[in-house]
């Protein structure tokens, strides 16, 4: 009886995906068994799906080497797989996650004098051997090297999977905000707030007044006239007719000089507002 190791790993590569799991014999050190798929272009399936994938092939490592284990450990760098392993109800890539339980069962009853089947978390970046020797087999699968068919578990030799509901809205999405970054940079908007902020990020901008600093509607609108210039003061009101002049009404009353009351002006420069 003997402990085992599984490395698991997916990675985008080229545009396409690839998955591998290499199994290796703690005693000896030795690499008994590597598979490998190809899974498709990068945009068709999530990261979960994909490193359920990986957990598949290492499962059907194990059961196929015919190896009479004590315990196995299997090692991923997607710990979003197995948070969603214990939730209950439909999740995306569902059927990725019951053909993984069933094989575990199946290899369970297999080998019934086994320990627990582990699944531990790596780092991506980590430098075991094993786990960079998955991540190289992964990249050459994305290029489109799978192992052979028939070697493959039962759920990959109708290829290609079904394409990801959840990846497809993700691939949507950000085709939108590209031609929505293009349309706002194209527009006038753009070059009035770039003068002001030249970082100006929406998504940031709206995670950090709202998710983190919990400022209220009004605190946040006025955050934004400040930024934008539309404001209550006489340049801006003066720009939409609802004023004759834009000069600072405070400068005019106290130094009799005419300028331009602009946010810069009233927030920074301006002697009437302290
Ligand atoms: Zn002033």
């Amino acid at each position: 009886m003997s402990n085992i190791h599984t490395y698991t790993n997916g990675s985008g590569y080229e545009g396409n995906t690839g998955v591998a799991a290499v199994l290796f014999q703690c005693s000896s050190q030795m690499l008994k068994a590597i598979l490998c798929y190809h899974l498709g272009p990068t945009s068709d399936h999530t990261n979960v799906d994909t490193e359920g994938i990986g957990t598949i092939l290492a499962v059907w490592l194990l059961r196929q080497m015919n190896i009479n284990f004590s315990t196995s450990k299997m090692f991923t760098d997607i710990q979003n797989f197995m948070q969603i392993l214990g939730k209950r109800g439909r999740k995306t890539g569902q059927y990725i996650q019951n053909e993984f339980i069933a094989m575990a069962e199946e290899l369970w009853q297999h080998v019934p004098h086994s320990d627990l089947l582990w699944i531990q978390w790596i780092s991506a970046h980590s430098k075991v051997h094993g786990n960079k020797m998955a991540d190289a087999e992964a990249k050459q699968a994305a290029l489109g090297h799978s192992s052979p068919s028939h070697l493959l578990p039962p759920l990959l030799h109708c290829c290609p999977l079904p394409i990801s509901a959840v990846a497809c809205k993700q691939k949507h999405m950000q085709e939108l905000n590209r031609a929505w970054q293009k349309e706002w940079e194209a527009s006038p908007q753009y070059q009035r707030f770039h003068t002001i902020d030249p970082n100006i990020h929406f998504a940031k901008f709206h995670k950090v007044t709202q998710k983190k600093l919990c400022l209220p509607h009004m605190d946040i609108s006025c955050l934004v006239q400040i930024q934008t210039g539309h404001t209550p003061l006489a340049s801006y009101l003066h720009k939409i007719g609802k004023m004759h002049m834009s000069r600072c009404p405070s400068c005019w009353e106290h130094i009799q000089i005419e300028i331009r009351e602009t946010v810069q002006h009233f927030v920074l420069y301006c002697p009437g507002v302290y």
